[in-house]
C-alpha cells in the first residue's frame, strides 16, 4: 500500500513538473506556438491568422519613430509582437494577470485584444485606444528590461509604479506632449481635478482612454523631472526621493499645492 502511494506521489510530482516546465517554456518562448511569422525591420510579427500587414507595419514604424527619442533605444534590439486575441496562448498569458489589452514580457509584446491597424486603434475595456501609442508604450517596457535586466523589471521586482509606467507613457505620448497647444501646467491641473472627481482611481487621460491614475500621475512626474529639471530616466531610477516629495514639488511648480 505504502509503495503504491509512493508511486502515485512520484507520478504526480513528475506531471506537475512537466506542466510547470511547459508553462515556463511557453512564457519565455511563445513564438513557437504561432503559425504565421512576418519580418519587418526591427520587428517580427506572429499570428495564427491573416491580418492587415500593410497598416500594422506602418503603425509599428510610427511607434518605432517615437521610441527612437528614448535614451533606452537600442538599434540592435529586436521586437517580437504576438497577435494573440484568438490564440490559446492568450489564456496561458492571462496567468500573469487578467484584464489588460497588451503586455510586454520577457522580450516580446502580446496584443491580447483584436486590433484595427487601418483605423489605428484597439478596443479597450472602456473606449478605444490608439494603437501606435500602445505599441510604443509596450516597446519601452521591453527596452526597460533590456537595459536594466528582466529580473529588475518583472512582476515580482520593479521600480515604483510611477517610474515603471510613467516613462513609457512619456515616450508613447510624445506627439501629444509636443503639440503647440500643450501645457504641462494645465495638464497637471487637469489631473488634480480628475482625481478629485474620480471614485474608482481611474482617470480619462485622453478622450475616451481611461487608465489607472498612476499612469497619468507617473507620466506627469517623469515629464516634469525630464523636461523641467533636465533629468535622464536613468537618474530618475537611481534617485530615491519619495513619490510624495516629488509630487509635492510638481504641485508647487504648478502653484496648486
Ligand atoms: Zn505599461
Amino acid at each position: 500500500m505504502k509503495k503504491a502511494l509512493k508511486k502515485i506521489t512520484a507520478s504526480l510530482i513528475v506531471i506537475l513538473l512537466t506542466i510547470l516546465s511547459g508553462l515556463i517554456t511557453v512564457t519565455f518562448s511563445p513564438q513557437m506556438l504561432f503559425a504565421k511569422k512576418i519580418e519587418h525591420q526591427a520587428f517580427t510579427i506572429y499570428s495564427n491568422t491573416d491580418f492587415d500587414e500593410t497598416h500594422l507595419v506602418s503603425r509599428l514604424d510610427d511607434a518605432y519613430a517615437l521610441i527612437k527619442h528614448s535614451e533606452l533605444h537600442d538599434e540592435d534590439y529586436h521586437f517580437d509582437v504576438l497577435l494573440a486575441h484568438n490564440h490559446f496562448f492568450n489564456k496561458i498569458e492571462d496567468l500573469q494577470g487578467k484584464g489588460v489589452i497588451a503586455r510586454a514580457t520577457a522580450g516580446y509584446i502580446t496584443l491580447k485584444v483584436p486590433i484595427d491597424p487601418k483605423n489605428n486603434h484597439v478596443q479597450g475595456s472602456v473606449g478605444k485606444i490608439n494603437l501606435t501609442y500602445l505599441l510604443a508604450h509596450e516597446m519601452i517596457h521591453n527596452l526597460q528590461a533590456n537595459k536594466y535586466g528582466l529580473l529588475n523589471f518583472s512582476p515580482l521586482k520593479h521600480p515604483p509604479f510611477w517610474k515603471l509606467e510613467g516613462y513609457p507613457e512619456y515616450i508613447a505620448r510624445r506627439n501629444q506632449l509636443h503639440a503647440n497647444d500643450y501645457s504641462l501646467r494645465s495638464e497637471i491641473q487637469r489631473y488634480v481635478e480628475l482625481m478629485k472627481a474620480s471614485n474608482n482611481m481611474f482617470v480619462e487621460v485622453t478622450e475616451g482612454h481611461f487608465v489607472p491614475f498612476y499612469y497619468y500621475k507617473g507620466r506627469l512626474m517623469v515629464e516634469y523631472l525630464m523636461d523641467i529639471k533636465g533629468m535622464t530616466y536613468d537618474e530618475i531610477l537611481k534617485d530615491d526621493t519619495s513619490e510624495e516629495v516629488v509630487f509635492q514639488e510638481v504641485l508647487q511648480w504648478t502653484k496648486i499645492s
